[in-house]
């Protein structure tokens, strides 16, 4: 299988739209990378040069240590999934898997033989007869990725495949493209704008931002060390609640004044947060880090009011409101909590983070950006 190397890369459009700005992205051998951003962030445009569908505007590409920029897509040795799975209405499973192969002239035997293995790795053995309309979402979806494997390439590439499908399919789909990437040992790239699916596939995640990469690490080292503001927010759901606030001198102790209480940094926070005193920055943390006190405590006490009550079985999520601002909280099911109730949260401050109200960037911590 094989390494991807993105070195530099960028694309412009029609010499005015900048899709994607410098990206260098590496995808090691047999790692499955997911490049993960809002609609219109560049993900695919950056699978689609990786493909070979778009031209490269600017850096470099490698496979396996081989430049790729002027090399055609039959030749790349890569497959691609889309998410329309773009079969073949009037060919039978068999001839949609086979056919790839068939324009390249591979022996029939040996298309008979690769066809049946990916059929069976895939589950879809009975189905080899009957043509796409006779599936399901979920089957065309298999047999769209069986296409992708009776090819044997060095890279798979993944464009949003599970968006059609609903919601307990995609969760099924999921786990069997993770279980397809351990059977295969190939180096998988994939893109989606669900955070969720990033999270529970990527060994590695990409995440991007107007054409930019933002932050590339494993996905726990990205929930809990994100670079940004926007990182923190896009990567965990329920997402990082942010707070405006200033930062002011109180008694010689820092103190991030919300409005209606104060929170008070840890003193590594502190010593970090000194440039900004008089500055406003945001303040953010986890809905599972904000734990629920029956009795007001004097510091660090967020005093909110509970506005939406939503019970999930294992945990129950609850909207809050301050003066000023809306979080939401992870809390234990057995709370027993009325909409309109006062509510008071002390926030885990080890796992607090600040951001500058510019830049975005994370003030407090030294974090890896790839
Ligand atoms: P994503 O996959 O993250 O949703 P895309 O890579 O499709 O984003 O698009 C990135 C940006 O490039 C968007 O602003 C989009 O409008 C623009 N874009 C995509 N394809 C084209 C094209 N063929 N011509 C001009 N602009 C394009």
């Amino acid at each position: 299988m094989a390494k991807v190397v993105l070195n530099g890369i960028g694309k412009v459009y029609d010499g005015t739209v900048r899709a994607v700005d410098n990206a260098n992205i590496i995808a090691e051998d047999q790692e499955f990378v997911v490049f993960v951003g809002p609609s219109g962030c560049g993900k695919s445009t950056t699978l689609r040069m990786i493909a070979g569908l778009e031209d490269i505007t600017e850096g470099e590409l490698y496979i396996d240590g081989e430049l790729m920029n002027d090399v055609p897509p039959k030749d790349r040795n890569i497959a691609m999934v889309f998410q329309n799975y773009a079969l073949y209405p009037h060919m039978s499973v068999y001839d949609n898997m086979a056919f790839g192969l068939k324009i390249r002239k591979t022996d029939k035997a040996e298309i008979e033989r690769r066809v049946n293995e990916a059929a069976r790795i895939l589950d879809i053995e009975k189905l080899l007869d009957r043509k796409p309309k006779a599936l399901s979402g979920g089957q065309r979806q298999r047999v769209a990725v069986g296409r992708a494997i009776v090819r044997n390439p060095k890279v798979f590439l993944f464009d949003e495949p599970l968006s059609n499908l609903d919601a307990k399919l995609r969760v099924q789909m999921r786990a069997e493209i993770s279980d397809l990437h351990h059977r295969l040992k190939a180096t998988m790239i994939y893109v989606t704008h669900d955070q969720t699916e990033a999270m529970t596939m990527g060994d590695k995640i990409v995440v991007m931002k107007d054409g930019k990469v933002q932050q590339i690490g494993s996905p726990l080292y990205l929930y809990n060390h994100p670079i940004n503001k926007f990182v923190a927010g896009f990567i965990g759901s329920p997402p990082m609640n942010f707070m405006s606030v200033k930062l002011v001198e109180k008694g010689g102790q820092l103190v991030a004044d919300e409005g209606s209480f104060e929170i008070i940094p840890t003193p590594e926070q502190a010593k970090k947060l000194r440039d900004y005193i008089g500055k406003e920055v945001y303040f953010g943390i986890r809905p599972e880090d904000m734990e629920y006190t029956q009795k007001p405590v004097v510091t660090n006490n967020m005093q909110t009011k509970v506005s939406i009550i939503e019970p999930l079985g294992a945990e129950t999520h609850l909207y809050l409101s301050t003066k000023t601002q809306q979080l939401v909280a992870r809390t234990a099911p057995d709370n027993k909590f009325q909409i309109g109730d006062t509510a008071n949260f002390i926030p885990n401050m080890e796992k607090g983070k600040f951001f500058d109200k510019e830049t975005e960037a994370n003030i407090c911590e030294e974090v890896a950006a790839s």
